[in-house]
């Protein structure tokens, strides 16, 4: 069953409410009882001493003198607040009894206690009794005092009715007041919610009002805004990149279509046939390559989670080295690598293989011809560089050779061709393993890209 939030809430709040208020109830229901029966002990306490204080005794026989006050209703009434009195000799022979105890109604010795409780006439009483204590301090009787707990009963009664009742009906009470007060409270977030479901594709740019308290409310709206920008910027991002990324594919099938439609139009000798065949073969295999990163690419995208297994770093260089090495050669490029046999790394090895790849070609299609390319390890930083001594990247174009399809300036009007999908892919992957990439260039001198790894 699915409870609306407010309800939720008020639900919370009224057993938070039921509780204290059980508590509340608890407390004042023993202490009505507590007061209750302490008046009544108190009651008997002061009837004793004003008896005590009537009686004389000769030698071990009680004498009871004439009291005003024996002939008081409370003590000839059973009706209205009786007191019963009763006064046993030594041997527990009953010497005195108010007259508003019958004959039969003797005031049973149930309790070693000096108060207790009992019955009389099917009324609930409390006892008190009392030694009685002659001059030589020997016990010779005891004076036994009852009152009607009838009235205290009632009232105790009373008040578990009152309690009973009042119980349920204040957390109902409870309960609407904070589904209101609930209600009243999350009225923003319903507003909220409305605005944000009206943003779409078409109005992305759009944003919620923020409100006027630095509240919840206020981060919560701040945390959707900040989400839109992201989401906003992904979008543009895309958008570019889909466009970049057709243009990128349709500039090699052009070529193509331009050579053919050459071709076609009039015989040519065999060897322009070879020679722009061979050109064709050369913008295909641009367009597998470029098609091939741009897998790459979507794949990152699709989030698939880096492996984190330790990989010796020696071998995995000196792997992509010899990979390289035809091809540096042939540009007359010295490779040399220095890195100890003992540096581990985490990573995924299919990940930092593509990494290495993509710095190599780099360094090798802007290096400096008969230059060199050093692949060191420095320990303490824990940085694995890629140095060249070639082009260098002019500092304007240093903050972007990351995005997709950037090329320096320098390097797309060259010969060097390429896509400027290399660095972007070897970014993605860095940042999927936790490695920080950064780059050193100077135009002319050479570039050092630096991975660093994790410790
Ligand atoms: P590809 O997608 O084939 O890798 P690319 O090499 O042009 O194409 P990136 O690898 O992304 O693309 O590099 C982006 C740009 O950064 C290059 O076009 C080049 O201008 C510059 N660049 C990258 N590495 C170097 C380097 N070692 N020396 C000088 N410039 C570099
Ligand atoms: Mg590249």
């Amino acid at each position: 069953m699915a409870i609306k939030f407010k309800n939720r809430i008020a639900l919370f709040n009224t057993l938070a409410v039921a509780f204290t208020t059980a508590f509340v109830f608890l407390a004042i229901y023993m202490v009505v009882y507590k007061t209750a029966y302490a008046h009544l002990d108190d009651d008997i306490s002061v009837e004793k001493e004003e008896v005590l204080s009537n009686l004389d005794w000769h030698r071990d026989s009680i004498i009871i003198n004439k009291m005003p006050e024996w002939d008081e209703a409370e003590h000839s009434q059973v009706e209205v607040n009786p007191t019963f009195l009763q006064i046993t000799n030594s041997k527990g022979k009953v010497i005195f009894r108010s007259s508003n105890l019958l004959k039969e109604q003797v005031l049973a010795n149930q309790s070693q206690e000096p108060f207790y409780d009992g019955k009389i006439n099917n009324q609930k009483i409390r006892l008190g009794q009392f030694p009685i204590i002659n001059n030589n301090g020997e016990n010779i009787g005891k004076l036994t005092i009852a009152v009607s707990q009838e009235e205290s009963f009632n009232i105790l009664n009373n008040l578990i009715w009152v309690l009973l009742i009042s119980f349920p009906l204040v957390l109902l009470v409870q309960f609407f007041a904070s589904s209101i007060a609930a209600s009243k409270a999350i009225a923003p977030v319903h507003q909220l919610i409305q605005t944000a479901s009206r943003i779409g594709d078409s109005n992305i740019s759009t944003r919620l009002e923020l409100p006027s308290h630095r509240d919840e409310l206020f981060e919560l709206t701040q945390t959707i805004n900040e989400l839109l920008s992201r989401i906003e910027v992904s979008m543009v991002q895309q958008k570019q990149f889909t466009s970049d990324a057709s243009h990128e594919i349709r500039t090699p099938l052009s070529a193509i279509r331009g050579t053919l439609e050459v071709l076609i139009r009039k015989q040519r000798e065999p060897h322009v046939y070879e020679e722009k065949i061979a050109g064709t073969i050369k913008e295909v295999d641009r367009l597998d390559a470029l098609l091939d990163q741009l897998l790459q690419l979507a794949r990152i995208d699709a989030g698939i989670a880096a492996r984190n297994e330790t990989i010796c770093l020696a071998e995995l260089v000196s792997l992509s080295g010899e990979k390289w090495e035809r091809q540096a050669a042939e540009k007359g490029i010295n490779l040399q690598i220095t890195i100890p046999e003992d540096v581990l790394v985490m990573g995924d090895r299919l990940y930092l293989e593509l990494i290495l790849d993509n710095l190599l070609n780099n360094a090798i299609k802007y290096g400096n011809p008969q230059g060199h390319i050093f692949l060191n390890w420095d320990k303490t930083s824990r940085v694995l560089s890629v140095k060249d001594d070639g082009i260098g990247i002019p500092e304007k174009d240093l903050p972007y050779i990351f995005n997709r399809f950037y090329r320096a300036d320098e390097s797309r009007s060259s010969a060097v061709k390429g896509n400027g999908l290399g660095l972007s892919i070897v970014k993605k992957l860095a940042d999927l393993q936790h490695i920080v990439l950064n780059v050193e260039s100077e135009p002319g001198k050479g570039t050092t890209f630096m991975l660093q790894f994790p410790s």
